[in-house]
């Protein structure tokens, strides 16, 4: 025994993994409305349903995100799995959404516009609002050339966070990266421009001048400001086309109501953008301040194989949004059904039972004595108390009692489930019913008699 003992005093609760959250009670609920919210404005806009796999092929990620971007680099969980094959949890879900419009030839129903949230990874140091599991809301319309699916994305996006009740303090920084010459240009130009200072630069812009020179006018480090401010703007080497394109996406943003600010020195992180590019930020939430993020990437496709196919989406974090939600409380219960002694537990559970088949949320108590489960209900904010305890019992009938005014009467039990506790609420009966009565019929009448 005592070996036993010694031994189960040893074992240690395993911790959580660093950078993931358990959420509960107010903090969940509103992770919760964020999500439930982004589920309602999708159908407002028509985007429809996608569900793909947590893991993928390794080479769905570090093809199309490229080599040289800080997720296929270091951020990525890729493991080899019994089979030998390199898998990596989705640091992503464009990457994926395009695996699977390829695999699934979802060209037919192109243009497709597709909403999904989940769980993401990334091997990232933990902080607020930054974290190694997070969740992502993502829109995305695939096989669409045309601005207007641009702007479809950007005025939802813009409804989200009004009705999320955010959207004060956030603001849609917009810019354009041009079509594929304007952005080869410009990157060559950025080159030269920061090869000239590269010693005065933050050691992480150095390492980025050759391989992705635009993410260093994305640096947060103080020494590279200085530098970032002066550089070459795209608009230098803007194509017509590529201003044509620009002009009507802010044309269909003012025709929207959306407001919007021209951020030049805004790129996405990803490789594979083209033209429309932009941010949701906010100064709420410190370092982490971009909530929503995305951009025009005609190019993805064809990096894992597919043909030519121009789309464009965003992603929004769940937790940051959530952060700006605030503690959100949870809602009381309608009722509280009380079964005083063991007899009233099985007419309990069948009121119960039939107040939520209407559509009440109920609690029922099942712990402590009569007073304990009496003050628990007042205290539990619910609109009803149902009573059920012995001399009820006896008689088929439960006391409903409206927690607000105090008012309490008896009820015949076959009424549970026929007539609303609302329309029972303060009223009283002559007697109870026989079995088999019109009960509805009865009741309506009764009340009307007394009024
Ligand atoms: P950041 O510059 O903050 O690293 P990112 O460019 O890597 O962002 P995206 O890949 O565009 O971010 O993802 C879109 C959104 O997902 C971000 O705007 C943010 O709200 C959220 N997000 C990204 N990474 C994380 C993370 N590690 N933890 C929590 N939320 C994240
Ligand atoms: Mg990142």
């Amino acid at each position: 025994m005592r070996l036993i003992a010694r031994a189960m005093s040893q074992i240690q609760t395993p911790q959580a993994i660093r950078g993931t959250q358990d959420i509960f009670g107010a903090d969940a609920e509103a992770f919760a409305f964020v999500v439930e919210t982004f589920e309602r404005v999708r159908k407002l806009y028509r985007f429809r349903r996608a569900e793909m796999p947590v893991f993928e092929k390794t080479a769905v990620f570090s093809r199309s995100l490229g080599e040289t971007t800080d997720v296929v680099s270091k951020e990525m969980y890729s493991f080899e799995d019994r089979g030998g094959e390199s898998l990596t949890l989705r640091p992503e879900f464009t990457a994926g959404l395009a695996r699977a419009y390829l695999t699934n030839g979802w060209q037919q129903y192109a243009p497709v516009k597709v909403a999904t949230h989940g769980p993401l990874f990334r091997y990232e140091r933990p902080q607020k609002g930054r974290y190694r599991q997070f969740h992502q809301l993502d829109a995305e319309v695939i096989g669409a050339a045309e601005p207007q699916a641009d702007v479809e994305l950007l005025v939802m996006a813009d409804q989200l966070l009004k009705e999320l009740g955010i959207a004060d303090g956030v603001t849609l920084q917009l810019n354009t990266l041009g079509d594929a010459e304007s952005r080869e240009a410009w990157r060559t130009a950025l080159i030269d421009y920061f090869r000239a200072v590269k010693g005065d630069l933050s050691e992480e812009s150095q390492d980025r001048l050759e391989r992705n020179p635009l993410r260093i006018l994305d640096s947060k480090d103080p020494r590279d400001r200085p530098f970032t401010a002066d550089a070459p703007k795209i608009d230098a080497f803007l194509s017509a086309e590529a201003q044509d394109f620009f002009g009507k996406v802010t044309a269909g943003l003012d025709a929207a109501g959306v407001a919007w600010t021209r951020a030049p020195a805004l790129v996405r992180g990803l490789d594979y953008y083209r033209h429309t590019a932009f941010e949701f930020v906010t100064d709420r939430l410190g370092a982490q301040g971009t909530v929503l993020g995305g951009g025009r990437y005609d190019g993805l496709i064809e990096t894992l194989g597919g043909p030519h196919t121009p789309a464009v989406g965003w992603a929004a974090g769940v937790e940051r949004l959530a952060m700006l939600v605030g503690e959100k409380g949870e809602a009381n219960a309608d009722v509280a059904v009380i079964p005083l002694g063991e007899a009233a537990e099985t007419v309990c559970l069948a009121i119960t039972a039939a107040l939520r088949r209407d559509g009440l949320s109920v609690d029922m108590g099942f712990r402590g004595n009569m007073k304990k489960r009496m003050s628990r209900a007042n205290d539990s904010g619910a609109s009803y108390a149902v009573i059920v305890g012995e001399n009820e019992l006896a008689d088929s009938m439960a006391l409903v009692r409206n927690l607000s005014t105090g008012v309490q009467t008896a009820q015949p039990l076959a009424l549970f489930g026929k007539v609303p506790l609302s329309l029972m609420d303060g009223m009283t009966l002559s007697g109870p019913l026989e079995p088999g009565q019109s009960m509805v019929g009865d009741v309506l009448l009764n009340s009307q008699d007394e009024n």
